[in-house]
C-alpha cells in the first residue's frame, strides 16, 4: 500500500486537542453586540445568568484564543473521539473527478451527530454550578438525544420540548431521549404558559424550533434548579465544537494535504463552524487566502441566500436576547422538509458575520437533488448519511464535478455531520417518489421581514 493510498486517518486520544479554539478575538472586524429584548442594551453576563452557568457567558464573550478543554469533558469525548479521517476514493472513482475528497464522520458519537460535543460540555459546566435540571428544546429529536445521553453522563435531569410535528413522526428519536433518561413532551405542550396560551389559541399548531425555544426559555426562566441549553447558534456552542476541526487539523496533515475548500451543512451552523473556524484563521493570516467556505442550506429553510442580515430575536415569543444575524424573521414556521435540523429562522452570529464580510460562501439546495448525492454517498462510502448532511454531499459533488470539467486536483473537506439511521423514513419518502423540492418564496420572506423588532444600532 503507498502511502497515498490510505482511506482512514486515525489520531490517537493521547493526540487528542485538549484546547478549544475561539475565533473572536482573530476576526477581521468585531462581532455586533447582543442586545437586551426589553431594553435594545447591550446584553451584559448579570442578564444572561438565570439561563446560563457563568462560565458558558464568559465564553460567549471571550477575548481568548484558546479554551482548555475541562479533565471530565475530555474523559467524555474519549468514549468516541477522536473520530475519523475518510479519503472518499470510492466517491472520486464513481465521480471520475480528479478532486481529493476527505471528510470528517461525526457519525460515530452515541447520539450520532457532533451535537454532543457541546451538549456534554454544557452539561459538565452546569452541574459545576450545582445546577440539577436542564431544559431545552429541539426539532428532530438530535439535540434532544445529545443534551439526554450528556445528562445521563453527568447526573442531570434533562426537560426536552419537541416540535409537535416531530415527536409524531420520529418517535425513535423520543425513545433514545428516554433510554438516556430524559423526560420529552410535544411542544406546544401544556407545561407553560406560552404552550398553553398557544394550545388554546390553536390546538392544531404543528410547532416550530422557535416556538419550543420560548417554552424550554420560560421553563428555565421559572425555576431556580433549572437551566436553559441551546444546541447551535451561539458562539460557546460553536466553539466547543471545534474540537471537530483542531482534530481535522492534525488529520489533515497526516495524510499530506490541506484543503482548498470546506463544505458543510447548515442549520443554526455549529457543525460547520466547529469545522471550519480552525481553518479560517490561515485565511485571515493569509497563509491560505484562496481557501473557499461553502455553507449549504436547504432552499426550503434559506436564511443565508434570502433572509435579512438584521437583528432579530432566536425564538417565536421574543424572550431571548437580539442577536445580529441572516433570519427568515423570528416567526417563520418551515415547511415540514425532511432535514429537520436545518429548519431554524436565523443563522449563527459568528457565520453570518463572516458570510457578510465576503468570507464564507452560501448556497442554497432542493431536496431531491440532496438525497440524490446522500444515496450516490451510501453506494460509494457505504455511509447512510443524516439527510442534513446530504446537502454537504450534494456540493461537494458538484464541487468535485466542476474539477472533473476544469481537470483541477483540488482538495475538498467535508464536515459529514451524522448517521440517518433514525431518519430512514425520509429514505423511505425518498424511494417512493413521495418527495418535493420546496423553495420558500421571495414574498414570505419579505412578509416576514416586516415583523423583525425595531433597534436603534
Ligand atoms: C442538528 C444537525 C445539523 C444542523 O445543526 P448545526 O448547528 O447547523 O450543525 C446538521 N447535521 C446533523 C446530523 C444534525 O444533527
Amino acid at each position: 500500500m503507498k502511502k497515498t493510498d490510505k482511506a482512514m486517518f486515525f489520531l490517537e486520544q493521547k493526540d487528542m486537542p485538549t484546547k478549544w479554539y475561539n475565533v473572536l478575538p482573530d476576526l477581521p472586524k468585531p462581532l455586533p453586540t447582543v442586545l437586551h429584548p426589553a431594553t435594545g442594551k447591550p446584553v451584559t453576563p448579570d442578564d444572561l445568568k438565570k439561563l446560563f452557568p457563568m462560565a458558558l457567558i464568559m465564553q460567549e464573550f471571550s477575548p481568548e484564543r484558546y479554551i482548555e478543554i475541562p479533565e471530565e469533558v475530555q474523559t467524555a469525548y474519549r468514549l468516541w473521539r477522536p473520530t475519523t479521517l475518510h479519503r472518499a476514493f470510492h466517491l472520486e472513482k464513481a465521480l471520475d473527478t480528479p478532486a481529493k475528497i476527505y471528510y470528517k464522520y461525526e457519525g460515530t458519537s452515541p447520539a450520532g451527530s457532533h451535537k454532543p460535543n457541546t451538549a456534554v460540555a454544557q452539561a459538565y459546566y452546569n452541574k459545576l454550578e450545582g445546577i440539577k435540571r436542564i431544559s431545552t428544546e429541539t426539532g428532530a429529536g438530535q439535540w434532544g438525544s445529545s443534551l439526554a445521553f450528556a445528562g445521563a453522563l453527568f447526573g442531570i435531569e434533562i426537560k426536552v420540548y419537541m416540535v409537535s410535528v416531530s415527536y409524531r413522526q420520529k418517535p425513535y428519536r423520543r425513545s433514545m431521549m428516554e433510554a438516556w433518561g430524559a423526560k420529552c413532551v410535544p411542544s406546544p405542550s401544556p407545561d407553560t404558559k406560552v404552550g398553553r396560551d398557544m394550545l388554546a389559541k390553536d390546538p392544531n399548531y404543528s410547532g416550530s424550533l422557535g416556538f419550543a425555544i420560548s417554552e424550554a426559555v420560560e421553563d428555565a426562566a421559572s425555576r431556580e434548579d433549572t437551566h436553559y441549553s441551546l444546541g447551535s447558534v451561539l458562539n460557546h456552542v460553536l466553539m466547543h465544537q471545534t474540537i471537530i476541526g483542531e482534530e481535522a487539523r492534525l488529520q489533515m496533515e497526516m495524510a499530506g494535504c490541506y484543503p482548498d475548500i470546506i463544505v458543510g451543512c447548515v442549520g443554526g451552523g455549529s457543525n460547520f463552524a466547529g469545522m471550519f473556524l480552525p481553518f479560517i484563521r490561515d485565511k485571515f493570516s493569509g497563509k491560505k487566502k484562496d481557501l473557499r467556505i461553502i455553507a449549504v442550506e436547504p432552499e426550503s429553510c434559506p436564511s443565508l441566500t434570502k433572509g435579512a442580515f438584521a437583528y432579530d430575536f432566536g425564538d417565536v415569543a421574543g424572550l431571548t436576547p437580539l442577536l445580529k444575524m441572516y433570519t427568515l424573521g423570528h416567526d417563520f414556521t418551515p415547511p415540514p422538509v425532511h432535514a429537520g435540523g436545518l429548519r431554524y429562522h436565523g443563522m449563527a452570529p459568528i457565520i453570518s458575520h463572516l458570510h457578510n464580510l465576503g468570507l464564507v460562501e452560501a448556497r442554497a439546495v432542493p431536496q431531491i437533488a440532496t438525497f440524490q448525492a446522500g444515496i450516490q454517498f451510501a453506494r460509494t462510502e457505504g455511509i447512510l448519511s443524516a439527510p442534513e448532511t446530504m446537502h454537504a454531499i450534494r456540493v461537494t459533488i458538484d464541487e468535485a464535478l466542476k474539477c472533473r470539467e476544469s481537470g483541477e486536483a483540488k482538495t475538498i473537506l467535508l464536515a459529514h455531520s451524522g448517521h440517518g439511521h433514525v431518519d430512514m423514513a425520509a429514505y423511505d419518502a425518498y424511494f417512493s417518489g413521495k418527495l418535493e423540492d420546496y423553495a420558500y418564496p421571495e414574498e414570505k420572506v419579505k412578509e416576514a421581514l416586516t415583523r423583525l423588532p425595531k433597534v436603534a444600532v
